[in-house]
């Protein structure tokens, strides 16, 4: 059969430094403000990347766990801008996890007027008068992908009822990404697991997108395939290097995929379960990934052949697979489609920003 021509208006700035040992080659020629999650960077790496900076060095900031919220990012802008703008050609550096990067996103724009930052924040306006800050990130885990996307996920808990804000400029995208599997195998089993279910909901949600083409498809395909052999090994081995390093790559592919297609209906039914149960981010998507595997079929062609190729079975039969896959792992799926309830949640749901993504959506 001939292909469709098709343009591609594939776009990724961030320059990539993939591989074991890529984080100690970090090296900066200029002012640097670090910010770091104390639980992700061993003694060990904080003391080689205080060596590797040296007096360019200008501050360091630790974050402390928790969502990243508009509370923590008015109080990490507080505390770092005024370094920022004594170095407006600092470079904002930030190791961890997707909060942490997530933050950094934030604080690379600094604002003239810090009063009205949390204005800014929530309706994701970048003023004519903000500074824009060279930005390097350092994932930990493996993965949220943060580190190649221009979306940061920023927790509005102040407002009545507590939403989640996307933090989204244009030119979001950070200039570098260091991407050192090595860091991630101290991350913890279960965050471990979480943050390759994210990986794992990237790619999928990359696939039943309106948005897919056939590139960003390898990448997710090839990522999906890498979560699913990989992390059960992982579980059961957290020492298992090659693994882990394997799950790092898949995080890289799924986040280069979702970079060109934004997310999709997992996502959006995944924020609320956040905010209600406090549920890890990885797994609030992978509870809903067999019913919104379900509500894609059939939906397009190219989206059920892709289905097809993740587990090397017909699109249909692989949701069972997923079910089992996720039940070894301890993931309950859930399912709205049984309630009324459930189901005028899922239809408000399929119109939201990142549910109009999705491919089945009306
Ligand atoms: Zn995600």
């Amino acid at each position: 059969m001939a292909t469709q021509p098709l343009y591609l208006a594939w776009s990724n700035p961030v320059r990539i430094h993939w591989g074991a040992g890529c984080f100690q080659q970090l090296a900066a020629d200029g002012p640097v403000v670090v910010l770091a999650d104390r639980a992700a960077l061993s003694y060990e790496n904080e003391t080689l990347l205080l060596e590797r900076l040296g007096a360019h060095c200008k501050a360091w900031s630790w974050f402390q766990g928790g969502l990243a919220s508009v509370a923590l990012a008015r109080s990490l802008c507080d505390e770092l801008w005024p370094v920022l703008k004594e170095y407006p050609d600092a470079v904002v550096l930030a190791v961890g996890g997707g909060s942490t990067l997530d933050l950094a996103k934030v604080l690379r724009y600094r604002l003239a007027d810090t009063r009205t930052a949390a204005d800014c924040w929530r309706s994701n306006t970048v003023p004519p008068d903000v500074t824009r800050h060279a930005l390097w990130l350092v994932p930990t885990t493996a993965g949220t992908g943060s580190e190649v996307t221009r979306w940061a996920t920023v927790w509005d808990t102040e407002a009545q009822a507590a939403q989640k804000l996307s933090w989204s400029p244009v030119d979001g995208y950070s200039e570098s990404a260091f991407v050192d599997p090595e860091l991630s195998f101290s991350c913890p089993l279960r965050q471990s697991r979480d943050c390759a279910l994210d990986s794992l909901s990237h790619a999928l949600e990359a696939l039943w997108n309106r948005n897919a083409n056939p590139i960003a498809e390898s990448f997710a395909v090839e990522a999906a395939r890498l979560v699913i052999e990989k992390l059960p090994l992982v579980h059961e081995h957290p020492g298992n290097h090659e693994a882990r390093t394997a799950l790092a790559r898949a995080s890289l592919l799924a986040g280069m995929a979702m970079s060109q297609t934004q997310t999709a209906l997992a996502h959006a039914l995944s924020y609320q379960l956040t905010l209600d149960e406090q549920m890890p981010h990885g797994e609030a998507c992978a509870v809903w990934l067999p019913m919104v595997w379900e509500l894609a079929l059939g939906a397009a062609p190219g989206c059920d052949a892709a289905l097809a190729r993740v587990f090397a079975v017909p699109a249909h039969e692989g949701v069972q697979y997923l079910r089992g896959w996720l039940d070894s792992l301890g993931i309950s799926p859930r399912d709205l489609r049984d309630t009324s309830v459930g189901r005028s949640a899922l239809a408000q749901e399929m119109r939201s920003a990142r549910g109009r993504n999705f491919i089945a959506s009306r």
